[in-house]
Protein backbone atom coordinates (compact mmCIF):
# COMPACT_ATOMS: atom_id res chain seq x y z
CA UNK A 1 0.00 0.00 0.00
CA UNK A 2 2.71 2.06 0.40
CA UNK A 3 4.34 1.75 -2.62
CA UNK A 4 1.22 2.49 -4.19
CA UNK A 5 0.92 5.73 -2.05
CA UNK A 6 4.66 7.08 -3.45
CA UNK A 7 3.87 5.74 -6.98
CA UNK A 8 0.82 7.83 -7.25
CA UNK A 9 2.74 11.15 -5.46
CA UNK A 10 5.31 11.01 -8.02
CA UNK A 11 2.95 10.73 -10.69
CA UNK A 12 0.95 13.55 -9.07
CA UNK A 13 4.30 15.84 -8.53
CA UNK A 14 5.28 14.68 -12.39
CA UNK A 15 2.13 16.02 -12.97
CA UNK A 16 2.70 19.35 -11.56
CA UNK A 17 5.47 19.70 -12.73
CA UNK A 18 5.03 19.21 -16.41
CA UNK A 19 2.11 21.46 -16.36
CA UNK A 20 3.86 24.28 -14.92
CA UNK A 21 6.54 23.77 -17.20
CA UNK A 22 3.97 23.69 -19.78
CA UNK A 23 2.09 27.19 -18.30
CA UNK A 24 6.11 28.60 -18.38
CA UNK A 25 6.64 28.26 -21.93
CA UNK A 26 3.23 29.26 -22.84
CA UNK A 27 4.05 32.40 -21.11
CA UNK A 28 6.96 32.99 -22.76
CA UNK A 29 5.70 32.27 -26.09
CA UNK A 30 2.78 34.77 -25.35
CA UNK A 31 5.57 37.39 -24.68
CA UNK A 32 7.22 36.83 -27.98
CA UNK A 33 3.81 36.42 -29.68
CA UNK A 34 2.76 40.01 -28.69
CA UNK A 35 6.47 41.50 -29.32
CA UNK A 36 6.29 39.45 -33.10
CA UNK A 37 2.59 40.73 -33.96
CA UNK A 38 1.15 36.61 -33.98
CA UNK A 39 -2.48 38.11 -33.00
CA UNK A 40 -4.91 38.86 -35.44
CA UNK A 41 -8.84 39.77 -34.55
CA UNK A 42 -11.83 37.88 -36.14
CA UNK A 43 -14.58 39.53 -36.44
CA UNK A 44 -18.15 38.04 -36.04
CA UNK A 45 -21.43 39.88 -36.71
CA UNK A 46 -23.89 41.00 -34.77
CA UNK A 47 -26.75 40.99 -36.75
CA UNK A 48 -30.79 42.78 -36.24
CA UNK A 49 -33.68 40.04 -35.82
CA UNK A 50 -35.93 42.21 -37.12
CA UNK A 51 -34.28 43.49 -39.92
CA UNK A 52 -31.70 41.18 -40.94
CA UNK A 53 -28.98 44.25 -40.88
CA UNK A 54 -25.20 43.66 -39.58
CA UNK A 55 -25.76 46.23 -36.70
CA UNK A 56 -21.95 45.15 -35.62
CA UNK A 57 -18.95 42.54 -34.48
CA UNK A 58 -17.65 41.30 -31.53
CA UNK A 59 -13.72 41.17 -32.14
CA UNK A 60 -12.72 37.82 -31.16
CA UNK A 61 -8.43 36.94 -30.85
CA UNK A 62 -6.77 34.53 -32.83
CA UNK A 63 -3.11 33.72 -32.09
CA UNK A 64 -1.33 31.87 -35.04
CA UNK A 65 1.75 30.17 -33.42
CA UNK A 66 4.69 29.76 -35.84
CA UNK A 67 4.98 25.82 -34.45
CA UNK A 68 1.50 24.97 -32.76
CA UNK A 69 -0.61 26.82 -35.53
CA UNK A 70 -3.62 28.46 -33.92
CA UNK A 71 -4.11 28.48 -30.57
CA UNK A 72 -7.71 28.90 -29.11
CA UNK A 73 -8.43 31.96 -26.83
CA UNK A 74 -10.12 29.23 -24.68
CA UNK A 75 -6.77 28.43 -24.10
CA UNK A 76 -4.04 30.82 -23.97
CA UNK A 77 -6.84 34.09 -22.56
CA UNK A 78 -6.85 32.02 -18.78
CA UNK A 79 -3.01 32.20 -19.08
CA UNK A 80 -2.93 35.50 -20.35
CA UNK A 81 -5.00 36.51 -17.41
CA UNK A 82 -3.20 34.86 -14.71
CA UNK A 83 0.42 36.03 -15.73
CA UNK A 84 -1.22 39.35 -16.16
CA UNK A 85 -0.26 39.66 -20.16
CA UNK A 86 -3.85 39.88 -20.75
CA UNK A 87 -3.07 43.45 -20.29
CA UNK A 88 -0.86 44.57 -22.92
CA UNK A 89 -2.94 41.96 -24.91
CA UNK A 90 -6.18 43.61 -24.05
CA UNK A 91 -5.02 46.78 -25.10
CA UNK A 92 -3.51 45.75 -28.25
CA UNK A 93 -6.64 44.37 -28.77
CA UNK A 94 -8.77 47.25 -28.39
CA UNK A 95 -6.68 49.84 -30.39
CA UNK A 96 -6.76 47.24 -33.36
CA UNK A 97 -10.43 46.92 -33.43
CA UNK A 98 -11.10 50.51 -33.01
CA UNK A 99 -8.69 51.10 -35.44
CA UNK A 100 -10.33 48.69 -38.08
CA UNK A 101 -13.75 49.97 -37.35
CA UNK A 102 -12.50 53.34 -38.19
CA UNK A 103 -11.49 51.97 -41.09
CA UNK A 104 -14.44 50.80 -42.49
CA UNK A 105 -16.75 53.58 -41.29
CA UNK A 106 -14.57 55.31 -44.10
CA UNK A 107 -14.59 52.47 -46.60
CA UNK A 108 -18.84 51.91 -45.68
CA UNK A 109 -20.10 55.39 -44.80
CA UNK A 110 -24.00 53.85 -44.64
CA UNK A 111 -22.60 52.07 -41.91
CA UNK A 112 -22.06 54.98 -39.40
CA UNK A 113 -23.75 53.54 -36.62
CA UNK A 114 -21.34 50.10 -36.43
CA UNK A 115 -20.89 48.91 -33.24
CA UNK A 116 -17.43 47.12 -32.17
CA UNK A 117 -17.87 45.13 -28.94
CA UNK A 118 -14.49 43.80 -27.50
CA UNK A 119 -13.99 41.50 -24.40
CA UNK A 120 -12.57 42.87 -20.87
CA UNK A 121 -10.99 40.58 -18.86
CA UNK A 122 -11.43 41.03 -14.86
CA UNK A 123 -7.83 41.57 -14.78
CA UNK A 124 -7.84 44.39 -17.52
CA UNK A 125 -11.00 45.94 -15.50
CA UNK A 126 -8.42 46.67 -12.62
CA UNK A 127 -6.27 48.98 -13.82
CA UNK A 128 -6.70 52.17 -12.67
CA UNK A 129 -5.75 53.89 -15.68
CA UNK A 130 -8.99 52.06 -17.66
CA UNK A 131 -10.86 54.85 -18.57
CA UNK A 132 -8.12 57.29 -19.33
CA UNK A 133 -6.39 54.74 -21.76
CA UNK A 134 -9.45 53.99 -23.89
CA UNK A 135 -10.61 57.34 -23.97
CA UNK A 136 -6.81 57.60 -25.32
CA UNK A 137 -7.68 54.69 -28.11
CA UNK A 138 -11.16 56.14 -28.77
CA UNK A 139 -9.17 59.98 -29.59
CA UNK A 140 -6.31 58.07 -31.43
CA UNK A 141 -8.16 56.01 -33.85
CA UNK A 142 -11.28 58.61 -34.26
CA UNK A 143 -14.41 55.85 -32.82
CA UNK A 144 -17.02 57.72 -31.25
CA UNK A 145 -17.42 56.42 -27.99
CA UNK A 146 -20.92 54.90 -28.59
CA UNK A 147 -19.03 52.92 -31.07
CA UNK A 148 -17.24 50.92 -28.54
CA UNK A 149 -19.32 48.39 -26.51
CA UNK A 150 -17.78 46.64 -23.67
CA UNK A 151 -18.43 43.00 -23.36
CA UNK A 152 -17.77 42.20 -19.11
CA UNK A 153 -19.07 38.62 -17.61
CA UNK A 154 -21.30 38.88 -14.54
CA UNK A 155 -18.24 37.46 -12.31
CA UNK A 156 -16.22 40.59 -13.51
CA UNK A 157 -18.37 42.87 -12.05
CA UNK A 158 -18.93 40.50 -8.64
CA UNK A 159 -15.30 39.96 -8.07
CA UNK A 160 -14.93 43.78 -7.95
CA UNK A 161 -18.09 45.53 -7.59
CA UNK A 162 -16.70 48.28 -5.43
CA UNK A 163 -14.28 49.43 -8.43
CA UNK A 164 -16.82 47.98 -11.03
CA UNK A 165 -19.07 50.77 -10.52
CA UNK A 166 -17.04 53.47 -10.71
CA UNK A 167 -14.97 52.44 -13.81
CA UNK A 168 -18.72 51.95 -15.28
CA UNK A 169 -20.15 54.82 -14.79
CA UNK A 170 -17.56 56.43 -15.89
CA UNK A 171 -17.65 54.75 -18.52
CA UNK A 172 -21.17 55.05 -19.13
CA UNK A 173 -20.70 59.11 -19.12
CA UNK A 174 -17.95 58.80 -21.79
CA UNK A 175 -20.57 57.37 -24.03
CA UNK A 176 -19.35 53.70 -24.05
CA UNK A 177 -21.93 51.02 -23.60
CA UNK A 178 -21.67 47.92 -21.76
CA UNK A 179 -22.47 44.70 -22.36
CA UNK A 180 -23.12 41.59 -19.71
CA UNK A 181 -21.84 38.69 -21.71
CA UNK A 182 -22.72 35.39 -20.93
CA UNK A 183 -25.39 35.88 -18.94
CA UNK A 184 -27.71 33.44 -17.16
CA UNK A 185 -24.00 31.71 -15.99
CA UNK A 186 -23.34 33.60 -13.50
CA UNK A 187 -24.03 34.00 -10.36
CA UNK A 188 -25.26 37.91 -10.41
CA UNK A 189 -27.81 39.05 -8.13
CA UNK A 190 -30.75 40.34 -9.95
CA UNK A 191 -30.73 43.72 -8.28
CA UNK A 192 -26.83 44.11 -9.50
CA UNK A 193 -28.27 44.25 -13.37
CA UNK A 194 -30.24 47.69 -12.76
CA UNK A 195 -27.71 49.61 -10.31
CA UNK A 196 -24.83 48.93 -13.13
CA UNK A 197 -24.95 51.52 -16.42
CA UNK A 198 -25.96 48.01 -18.16
CA UNK A 199 -26.95 48.40 -22.14
CA UNK A 200 -27.19 45.06 -23.14
CA UNK A 201 -27.56 41.46 -22.47
CA UNK A 202 -25.63 38.68 -24.00
CA UNK A 203 -27.90 35.42 -23.59
CA UNK A 204 -25.36 32.67 -22.92
CA UNK A 205 -25.30 29.84 -25.87
CA UNK A 206 -25.91 27.08 -23.71
CA UNK A 207 -29.91 28.90 -23.55
CA UNK A 208 -29.86 28.69 -27.06
CA UNK A 209 -28.59 25.11 -28.47
CA UNK A 210 -31.96 23.29 -27.88
CA UNK A 211 -34.26 26.15 -27.73
CA UNK A 212 -36.36 24.65 -30.43
CA UNK A 213 -36.85 21.26 -28.69
CA UNK A 214 -36.72 22.52 -25.33
CA UNK A 215 -39.53 23.73 -23.44
CA UNK A 216 -37.38 24.97 -20.22
CA UNK A 217 -34.43 26.81 -22.49
CA UNK A 218 -37.42 28.72 -24.29
CA UNK A 219 -39.03 30.06 -20.92
CA UNK A 220 -35.54 31.10 -19.82
CA UNK A 221 -34.71 33.09 -22.47
CA UNK A 222 -38.50 34.24 -22.68
CA UNK A 223 -37.33 35.46 -19.13
CA UNK A 224 -34.22 36.85 -20.35
CA UNK A 225 -35.71 38.82 -23.17
CA UNK A 226 -38.99 40.40 -20.90
CA UNK A 227 -36.15 41.02 -18.12
CA UNK A 228 -34.03 43.53 -20.62
CA UNK A 229 -36.71 44.61 -22.48
CA UNK A 230 -38.50 45.80 -18.83
CA UNK A 231 -35.60 47.38 -17.79
CA UNK A 232 -34.95 49.04 -21.26
CA UNK A 233 -31.59 46.88 -22.02
CA UNK A 234 -30.98 45.59 -25.79
CA UNK A 235 -30.44 41.58 -25.56
CA UNK A 236 -28.16 39.68 -28.19
CA UNK A 237 -28.83 35.76 -28.22
CA UNK A 238 -25.47 33.97 -28.53
CA UNK A 239 -24.70 30.72 -30.59
CA UNK A 240 -27.41 31.35 -32.97
CA UNK A 241 -26.78 28.01 -35.24
CA UNK A 242 -30.20 27.14 -36.98
CA UNK A 243 -32.99 28.74 -38.78
CA UNK A 244 -35.22 27.03 -35.99
CA UNK A 245 -33.13 28.30 -33.20
CA UNK A 246 -33.76 32.23 -35.32
CA UNK A 247 -37.91 30.76 -35.66
CA UNK A 248 -37.87 30.60 -31.55
CA UNK A 249 -35.93 33.96 -31.29
CA UNK A 250 -37.64 36.08 -33.70
CA UNK A 251 -41.06 34.71 -31.50
CA UNK A 252 -40.23 35.96 -28.39
CA UNK A 253 -38.84 39.06 -30.18
CA UNK A 254 -35.07 38.49 -29.19
CA UNK A 255 -33.85 41.95 -30.67
CA UNK A 256 -30.33 40.62 -31.88
CA UNK A 257 -28.19 37.47 -32.86
CA UNK A 258 -24.64 36.10 -33.13
CA UNK A 259 -23.82 32.80 -34.47
CA UNK A 260 -22.70 30.34 -36.95
CA UNK A 261 -26.14 31.03 -38.52
CA UNK A 262 -24.83 34.30 -39.75
CA UNK A 263 -20.98 33.72 -39.91
CA UNK A 264 -18.37 32.47 -38.20
CA UNK A 265 -16.27 34.73 -36.70
CA UNK A 266 -13.83 36.05 -39.93
CA UNK A 267 -10.83 37.57 -40.76
CA UNK A 268 -11.14 41.74 -41.39
CA UNK A 269 -10.96 40.95 -45.37
CA UNK A 270 -14.14 38.63 -45.03
CA UNK A 271 -16.18 40.65 -42.47
CA UNK A 272 -15.41 43.55 -44.99
CA UNK A 273 -17.84 41.38 -47.78
CA UNK A 274 -20.40 40.69 -45.39
CA UNK A 275 -20.63 44.36 -44.50
CA UNK A 276 -20.69 44.83 -48.87
CA UNK A 277 -23.34 41.86 -49.19
CA UNK A 278 -25.39 42.56 -46.36
CA UNK A 279 -27.46 39.80 -47.16
CA UNK A 280 -27.27 37.86 -44.40
CA UNK A 281 -30.27 34.80 -43.73
P1 LIG B 1 -17.14 34.68 -25.77
O1 LIG B 1 -16.86 36.09 -25.43
O2 LIG B 1 -18.37 34.08 -25.17
O3 LIG B 1 -17.17 34.61 -27.36
C1 LIG B 1 -18.08 33.84 -28.11
C2 LIG B 1 -17.45 32.52 -28.52
O4 LIG B 1 -18.46 31.70 -29.10
C3 LIG B 1 -16.37 32.67 -29.59
O5 LIG B 1 -15.37 31.67 -29.35
C4 LIG B 1 -17.13 32.35 -30.87
O6 LIG B 1 -16.31 31.89 -31.91
C5 LIG B 1 -18.06 31.28 -30.39
N1 LIG B 1 -19.27 31.20 -31.20
C6 LIG B 1 -19.88 32.17 -31.90
N2 LIG B 1 -21.00 31.73 -32.51
C7 LIG B 1 -21.11 30.42 -32.19
C8 LIG B 1 -22.07 29.39 -32.54
O7 LIG B 1 -23.05 29.61 -33.25
N3 LIG B 1 -21.84 28.16 -32.00
C9 LIG B 1 -20.77 27.89 -31.21
N4 LIG B 1 -20.64 26.65 -30.76
N5 LIG B 1 -19.85 28.83 -30.87
C10 LIG B 1 -20.02 30.08 -31.37
P2 LIG B 1 -13.82 32.01 -29.39
O8 LIG B 1 -13.53 33.02 -30.46
O9 LIG B 1 -13.08 30.72 -29.42
O10 LIG B 1 -13.55 32.72 -28.00
C11 LIG B 1 -13.69 32.02 -26.79
C12 LIG B 1 -13.64 32.95 -25.61
O11 LIG B 1 -12.32 33.54 -25.48
C13 LIG B 1 -14.59 34.14 -25.71
O12 LIG B 1 -15.90 33.74 -25.36
C14 LIG B 1 -13.95 35.09 -24.72
O13 LIG B 1 -14.32 34.76 -23.41
C15 LIG B 1 -12.47 34.81 -24.91
N6 LIG B 1 -11.90 35.84 -25.81
C16 LIG B 1 -11.84 35.87 -27.17
N7 LIG B 1 -11.22 36.99 -27.60
C17 LIG B 1 -10.91 37.71 -26.49
C18 LIG B 1 -10.26 38.97 -26.27
O14 LIG B 1 -9.87 39.71 -27.20
N8 LIG B 1 -10.10 39.37 -24.97
C19 LIG B 1 -10.55 38.61 -23.93
N9 LIG B 1 -10.36 39.07 -22.67
N10 LIG B 1 -11.17 37.44 -24.09
C20 LIG B 1 -11.34 36.98 -25.36
CA1 LIG C 1 -17.99 37.96 -25.63
CA1 LIG D 1 -20.30 35.18 -24.65
CA1 LIG E 1 -18.97 32.26 -23.70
Amino acid sequence: AKATGKARYEVFNTTMHTRAAALLQLETDLRRGLERREFQLYYQPIVSLKTSAITGFEALIRWQHPQRGLVSPAEFIPVAEETGLIVPIGWWVLREACRQLSAWKIQFPEYQSLVMSINLSAKQFTQTNLVEEITEILRETDVPAKSLKLEITESVIMDNAEIATTMLFQLQSLGIQLSIDDFGTGYSSLAYLYRFPTHTLKIDRSFINKIDIDSEQFEIVRTIVTLAANLGMDVVAEGVETLKHLAQLKALNCGSGQGYLFSKPVDSQMAAKLLQEQNIV
